[in-house]
């Protein structure tokens, strides 16, 4: 039970069954707590779609996104491959997750790896830089128990009630960033 689950404003996202889906530590579950009451006060009403992500989580996003990027018109079973088996690709052998991630790289679509590791290709970061091949990723905020994902309402309105939470002493939040691509307001989280 996260004590965030009685919030009024800023809720936690469920599945149809109405079981939560999403994960919390303590401290993660603290700043969404102190968020809600701002989210109440602005009327603004959202949803925490992503907490913490585990190694296996991260690889099912890769495959979403590898899925929705046309990747398997190239890499034909890569819809129920085991992400984890080794396959041969770019002169090397590498883990099947791994070909995928660095593709959606190439194709300017940012994800993080579930385990920090090389990129086989060029690509742009979305701050505009081209990063060269070889490039080493580490692991996404979300698997290092920093971040949130807030989401269901216009991106901006929610980053600027986040904002105005800050200003008003809200602590834990270090930065906050929309992502229009992945679809969610993204908190960066630090403790202390
Ligand atoms: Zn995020």
């Amino acid at each position: 039970m996260y004590k965030s689950e009685n919030n009024k404003f800023l809720v936690l996202k469920r599945n149809d069954g109405g079981n939560l889906v999403i994960v919390l530590d303590d401290f993660l579950d603290g700043v969404l707590v102190s968020l809600d009451p701002f989210f109440e006060e602005k009327g603004v009403r959202a949803t925490a779609t992503s907490g913490i992500r585990t190694e296996d989580e991260q690889m099912e996003l890769i495959r979403q996104k590898a899925l929705k990027a046309n990747l398997d018109l190239v890499y034909l079973d890569c819809a129920t491959a085991d992400l984890r088996s080794i396959v041969h690709a770019g002169g090397h052998d590498q883990p099947y997750w791994q070909i995928l991630w660095s593709q959606l790289l190439a194709k300017g679509q940012m994800i993080n790896p579930p385990i920090p590791a090389k990129a086989e290709f060029e690509y742009r970061h979305a701050d505009g830089r081209t990063i060269p091949a070889g490039n080493k990723v580490g692991l996404s905020e979300h698997q290092r128990a920093e971040a949130i994902d807030l989401s269901r309402n216009d991106l901006n309105l929610i980053a600027r009630t986040v904002m105005y939470a800050v200003s008003k002493g809200v602590n834990g939040i270090t930065k906050v960033l929309v992502e229009p691509n992945n679809g969610a307001v993204h908190l960066s989280c630090r403790r202390g």
